[in-house]
């Protein structure tokens, strides 16, 4: 692969709770939208020097959902949030690494000791 990271060949949004992402090398990513909203790494969310979190997860409606999701050329995606936020793009690579799955949590666990 030419990029040097998995791309999703699928992003499907599921029974309004879940977003699953299907990778180019098989792997299936199952996020649930508060997850995924939790994650979001835009200046709204996260504070772009200190990196520290300004969005309080408890503040995330528990119905929280995709309204839509619009991929961003091609390595990333912006989901339009059901609770009206729509600045977070998720790129390719922060989305994978983002996998909820034990194997990925692992293995990320492993290359950020
Ligand atoms: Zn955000
Ligand atoms: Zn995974």
């Amino acid at each position: 692969m030419a990029t040097g990271y998995p791309q999703p060949v699928e992003v499907r949004r599921q029974d309004g709770t879940h977003i699953i992402v299907t990778w180019d090398d098989g792997h299936v990513s199952d996020f649930t939208n508060h997850y995924l909203r939790a994650k979001c790494q835009c200046a709204a969310c996260v504070d772009e020097w200190t990196r520290e979190p300004i969005l309080d997860p408890s503040t995330i409606p528990a119905d929280i959902h995709a309204a839509e999701i619009s991929v961003v050329g091609t390595y990333a995606i912006q989901p339009v949030w059901s609770d009206g936020h729509t600045t977070g793009i998720f790129s390719f690579e922060l989305l994978r690494r983002l996998c909820p799955c034990d194997t990925c949590q692992q293995s990320a666990q492993e290359t950020g000791a």
